[in-house]
């Protein structure tokens, strides 16, 4: 019989601002597992496009963790600072709509406005000379659904702001990027943390914009020190042990509810992954957006 469904295509998309910790080691295997038990494929995307947040050698120590893991992908890894000419196709489409304006804000004066930008360059017609590119968000998303979460409803604070699409100091911003890597890879579910679960509005917001089908999204809970606290780069977690590699997807499998049999610990990562495949079940994810380290 010939299946009908559509091809689930899912993905790990880090940024190279350093090796890979515990924490993101959640979103690697979260995503790697619901891809596999759905006999999905499952990409690497290096988000590199923000040179200054970069660490060098960061990008191959991560997919050297990767795959001392068994988190092997398929296809070739893309590195979004190779895919500038896409971002300038999309921001040209979205510029002849009129969808785009230049502003010269700051983050001060923006503060001062309370924290959101009120779309005070709407109409000033500024041409780009030292200013960021803005999006018209006429229509916001007020809410989602998340494969965990449920129904998500948006901070309108922040999913109703006319965010910017490319930086004053011309890099093209997070936002943009990935949902244009996402609709080009075709990527059908998204597994990340719950970190992004705000973001993810503006997101659906140019999925729509560009007429494209939205994909699906699943946010894990993210792994805290303590409260608030992510484990992260920039609070010093230290590199994954690649040494200890079995040992890390126990402990991280462990924190997801799915704590493997004792017969299996210390056994190599494949067989590890195998029983991770068969056994993990969504309704068994805590649906916490924090989880104490
Ligand atoms: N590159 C982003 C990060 O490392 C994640 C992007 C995503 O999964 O959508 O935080």
């Amino acid at each position: 019989m010939i299946s009908t469904a559509p091809e689930y295509r899912g993905r790990f998309a880090p940024s190279p601002s350093g090796p890979l910790h515990l924490g993101s080691l959640v979103a690697a295997l979260g995503s790697f597992l619901q891809a596999r038990c759905q006999s999905g494929r499952w990409l690497v995307r290096i988000e590199d496009i923000d040179p200054p947040r970069e660490v060098s050698g960061a990008a191959d120590s991560i997919l050297t963790s990767l795959e001392a893991h068994g988190l092997l992908w398929d296809e070739s890894v893309e590195y979004q600072s190779r895919n500038s000419s896409f971002y300038d196709q999309h921001l040209d489409w979205l510029a002849q709509q009129q969808l785009t304006y230049w502003c010269d804000c700051t983050r001060k004066m923006i503060q001062q406005q309370g924290g959101h930008y009120q779309g005070y360059c709407r109409n000033r017609k500024l041409d780009n000379q030292g200013c960021a590119l803005r999006i018209r968000n006429n229509q916001p998303v007020s809410q989602f659904n998340d494969l965990l979460q449920g129904k998500v409803c948006s901070d309108m604070g922040f999913a109703s702001e006319d965010f910017i699409v490319k930086r004053k100091d011309g890099l093209y911003a997070y936002h943009l990027a990935v949902v244009v890597d996402d609709i080009r890879q075709r990527i059908s579910h998204i597994v990340r943390g719950a970190d992004l679960l705000q973001p993810t509005a503006c997101q659906i917001m140019l999925y729509r914009l560009f007429n494209q089908p939205v994909p699906e999204y699943l946010h894990l809970p993210v792994i805290v020190s303590q409260p608030g606290l992510k484990l992260s780069k920039q609070n010093h977690a230290p590199a994954l042990d690649n040494d200890n590699a079995s040992g890390n997807l126990s402990q991280v499998l462990s924190w997801l509810n799915h704590p493997p049999p004792q017969d299996l610990h210390g056994a190599p990562c494949a067989e590890i992954l195998q029983w991770a495949i068969e056994h993990w079940q969504l309704s068994r994810l805590p649906t916490s957006k924090e989880l104490q380290q």
